[in-house]
């Protein structure tokens, strides 16, 4: 929510540019942590969905461990002080220099989603004189009911160890000298909404630990991933529930006392504390169609295009006023997919009039992109 001493602050800045409320991030991260820490869960926080120094420092401080996709995420969470040991690495595409470099970095686990990347591993460790901790990436096909570019435990989907393949890799994994096998991961989905999911995915976890047991091995870490989403719909309502998310694994889970429970949450700790905030350049009354064109467009928040993604939008400069007509809210970039928002209600709108994008926390800014030789936009953060 934007006060009026908010909007203020805004007038004489250059649009568009990224809000950060770190007031509102501190809460959710605390909110998080406590609500972990009641059943001993650890959590690493996934880089990719928010990079920004400022944000990852709040998320260091706090302890949680970092998820990386990239050798440059390794690297990141390793210069901004993240231990080692709470670093995960996953990606169906590692390359052998991405390997090496964590290898050498000596990072917690990677986790593994093939068994050809398993063998990959296992040399590059040999050579290097080092065990390598491995953790499957397992492919449970479990339907995470999100978007479909967002779902990725589905057979049809190219993440982790399809449950057809886990033979082999059970084979590697004896083969394999340099590696040592620290447990099972998983990552169904993003933005998932409902913790019937998460109950499924339990019921997974379950099932793959007990079959690794079987074969004779010791699954010390179950590790679920992350997903939980966000409301995108009332930016201003409550945080996401966290406390309900970790009971349902609290519940349904079978946790052994050796055993540890990791997360990797993204979304959930980032996406509620930005707006994207931007300017009306113009506004085109035609006879079919208005439309609001803005300073920002997918250039900045990169969402709605690449995924039909919803963001609450208003008209600052309005706030208070009834809705007058439809427009649709569109950016300045030579796409057509370059639009925020169909028929959207809204009041009488005017050249500079204020706009702000609200939960563009998670996938915004670190989706950013040059394209049309565009300007980065600028962070700016909330005063406390
Ligand atoms: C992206 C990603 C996450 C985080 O997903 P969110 O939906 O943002 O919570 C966790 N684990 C892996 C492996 C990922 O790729």
């Amino acid at each position: 929510m934007f006060t009026g001493k908010d909007i203020e602050r805004f007038a004489n800045i250059e649009t568009p540019f990224y809000y950060y409320d770190l007031t509102l991030l501190q809460q959710t991260l605390s909110a998080c942590a406590s609500a972990a820490a009641m059943y001993n869960y650890h959590v690493h926080y996934a880089l990719k969905a928010n990079f920004n120094p400022v944000v990852l420092n709040a998320i260091k401080e706090k302890g949680f461990g970092a998820d990386c996709v990239s050798i440059g995420e390794v690297q990141r969470a390793v210069e901004l002080g993240f231990r080692a040991g709470k670093i995960v690495f996953a990606g169906v595409g590692k390359s052998d220099r991405e390997i090496n470099q964590a290898l050498d970095a000596d990072i917690f686990c990677f986790n593994v989603e093939s068994v050809q990347e398993l063998g990959i591993i296992n040399d590059l460790a040999a050579s290097r004189g080092k065990k390598a901790r491995v953790a499957i990436r397992i492919n449970p096909n479990v339907d995470a009911h999100t978007h479909h570019n967002i779902t990725t435990g589905l057979d049809e989907n190219k993440f982790g160890v399809n449950s057809w393949d886990l033979p082999a890799c059970v084979q590697a994994l004896k083969d394999a000298e340099n590696l040592e096998f620290v447990g099972i991961h998983f990552h169904i989905g993003s933005q998932i909404t409902s913790l019937e999911v998460f109950r499924n995915l339990c019921t997974r976890v379950n099932e793959f630990a007990a079959w690794f047991e079987d074969k004779g091995f010791v699954v010390r870490v179950l590790n679920v991933g992350g997903g939980l989403g966000i409301d995108y719909h009332n930016p201003d309502a409550q945080i996401p529930d966290f406390s309900s998310y970790f009971q349902v694994f609290n519940e349904f889970l079978e946790v052994k006392s050796y055993q540890e429970v990791h997360f990797e949450l993204g979304r959930a700790l980032v996406g509620q504390c930005a707006s994207l905030l931007s300017r009306v350049l113009y506004v085109k009354n035609g006879k079919k169609k208005n439309f609001v064109v803005l300073d920002a467009g997918m250039t900045e928040l990169m969402r709605p295009a690449l995924y039909q993604a919803y963001h609450q939008i208003e008209n600052l400069s309005k706030a208070g006023k009834a809705a007058a007509l439809r427009y649709d809210v569109v950016g300045p970039i030579c796409e057509s997919t370059d639009c925020f928002a169909k028929e959207l209600e809204l009041p009488e709108t005017a050249r500079g009039d204020l706009f702000a994008i609200r939960s563009a926390g998670a996938y915004g800014e670190v989706l950013a992109s040059g394209y049309n030789l565009r300007e980065r936009a600028p962070a700016l953060y909330s005063e406390s």
